[in-house]
């Protein structure tokens, strides 16, 4: 996401909107926007090149929503994968914008007319699911909108400590990028690894560990090669292999902490950020929605 910004000018999105689609405390709900602005800008987000913005104050993102959600059936969004997982994690709160949540995610990116997302692997149906609709509007009111492409990076997905669930506040099974070295340890250390490496002296499959993937993110090439090969000749133990990566995840974790503290001392500039980002944000979202009305036949009253 980051490096994206010396190819594109990108557009960054806090999706408040989505957010409400699970339980959530108005009362957390301010801080959480603010944590994420701070935690994306600390990460590398330029203000100066690219935009960020939360959602909910580019009101064209639900308008153009609505509109969408017209020439989407209902079965296209039925057979979402993350759908159905929600539905069994909560049977009770199954709720309209569980269901359009990928409707919604469409506008955020053809508001824009972006022509690449950067995507985990398990966000793919999401994003195919924007081009069938994109196709759909292009072909009931005439072309508007580029069918977006996914742009995935050399690790798809990593997993949460479990090695099972992706990460998750809910699930507990999180590294958080402000944690100390010694928090990130205690998870670390727990985390699953290859379930059928039982013993220190039973060769692994570094392709198949969580642990391995997260190599591939943060350490440098030759700790990771290191590590792969001592697994599959059981050379080292998990925990061994853990600590070489605890240490090259800190090294990229310690600079994003310092900048972290910086932000939050400077609440103003972060405000100042996002309300430069909305404002820039909401000058294309205004002009891709005009292009809808007239596709429409509303523009006139608009
Ligand atoms: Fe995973 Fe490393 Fe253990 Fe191999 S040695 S199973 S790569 S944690």
């Amino acid at each position: 996401m980051i490096s994206l910004q010396d190819e594109y000018f990108c557009i960054y999105g806090i999706v408040d909107y989505h957010a409400m689609t699970v339980s959530f405390d108005p009362k957390e709900m301010e801080k959480s926007i603010y944590d994420c602005a701070v935690d994306y800008m600390a990460a590398g987000i330029d203000p100066e090149r690219s935009v960020l913005m939360v959602q909910s104050t580019v009101s064209e993102h639900t308008e153009l929503a609505w509109v969408l959600n017209t020439v989407t059936p209902i079965s296209w969004l039925l057979r979402v994968p993350t759908f159905k997982e929600k539905r069994q994690q909560n049977p009770d709160y199954v709720n309209m914008g569980l269901l359009d949540y990928p409707v919604l995610m469409a506008a955020d990116i053809v508001i824009y007319k972006a022509e690449v997302v950067p995507v985990g692997d398990d966000q793919l149906p999401h994003l195919e699911l924007t081009r069938e609709i994109v196709r759909r509007f292009n072909s009931y009111f005439g072309p508007v909108f580029p069918e977006p492409k996914a742009k995935l990076g050399e690790v798809t997905r990593i997993l949460g400590l479990d090695g099972i669930n992706k990460m998750s506040k809910s699930l507990d099974n999180c590294i958080y990028l402000d944690e100390t070295k010694e928090e990130i340890w205690k998870k670390l250390s727990t985390a699953v690894t290859d379930v059928r490496r039982k013993r220190k002296t039973d060769p692994g499959d570094p392709e198949d560990c969580n642990i391995f993937t997260m190599h591939k993110g943060f350490s440098k090439q030759e700790d990771a090669d290191y590590c792969a090969r001592e697994c599959c000749a059981a050379g080292i133990g998990c925990l061994d292999c853990k600590k070489i990566l605890l240490d090259n995840m800190y090294k990229e974790l310690e600079p994003i902490q310092k900048k972290q503290l910086e932000l939050r001392g400077n609440r103003q500039h972060v405000l100042d950020v996002l309300r430069q980002g909305q404002e820039r944000a909401k000058d294309i979202a205004v002009t891709t929605m005009d292009e809808v009305y007239s596709k429409l036949g509303i523009k006139l009253y608009h």
